[in-house]
């Protein structure tokens, strides 16, 4: 049980922090470190509580989480191009907007869920559009510097593999990995499920 006799300061009369009511010298009590609270009001608190965490994690509309996650990506894949394009530079501390727009799409369209499904769902969203927007970034890199010595060559917007894998890997540095992480990270974190504590107060 998680009673225990009145503290130190010779003081009985403690009040429920919930209702308010002052508790009798020897009634049953839980003391947190909110305050003190009486057993009927900390079960029903410990009770809502359990039942907002697992609620989080329930009733998942995964399709619209995949249509969030998909515009999330789009939309962090588009602005990194368009820095690209405007600017010159791949500069890759721009897509980790990706990893963000991925996570706050599948949360915006699950109306704030978190699971680790989820996260693996936005971790695989992120990853991909990263890749697919390095590849769109190398191809827009590529076809300015052929232009300039007036060259003209086909690069699709939507490649075959081989080419794909060809163009991300010629953009490809070793310094990317470290975006690629902060992108996966940023996808990863968002949608992690609160966890309560539950070694406080735990006993009734
Ligand atoms: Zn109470």
């Amino acid at each position: 049980m998680n009673t225990q006799p009145a503290d130190s300061k010779g003081e009985d009369s403690v009040e429920c922090q919930q209702c308010g009511r002052t508790l009798a010298p020897h009634e049953e009590r839980v003391l947190t470190e909110g305050g003190a609270f009486c057993q009927t009001c900390f079960s029903l608190l410990k009770d809502q509580l359990n039942a907002a965490a697992s609620a989080q994690s329930q009733d998942i509309n995964y399709s619209a989480a995949l249509l969030g996650g998909l515009l999330g990506g789009a939309g962090g894949a588009v602005v990194w191009w368009g820095f690209t394009v405007l600017t010159g530079v791949a500069f890759g501390l721009v897509a980790i907007v990706i990893g963000f727009a991925v996570s706050r799409g599948i949360s915006y369209f699950t109306g704030g869920k978190r699971a680790l499904q989820l996260q693996v769902m936005s971790v695989a969203i992120a990853a991909a559009s990263y890749f697919y927007a390095s590849y769109l970034v190398t191809r827009s890199l590529i076809l300015q510097q052929l232009a300039e010595s007036g060259e003209t060559i086909q690069l699709p917007l939507l490649p075959n593999p081989s080419d794909f894998v060809t163009i991300v890997s010629a953009g490809f540095r070793p310094f990317d990995l470290v975006f690629l992480a902060i992108v996966v990270w940023e996808a990863w974190r968002g949608l992690a499920p609160i966890k309560l504590d539950r070694t406080q107060g735990a006993a009734t």
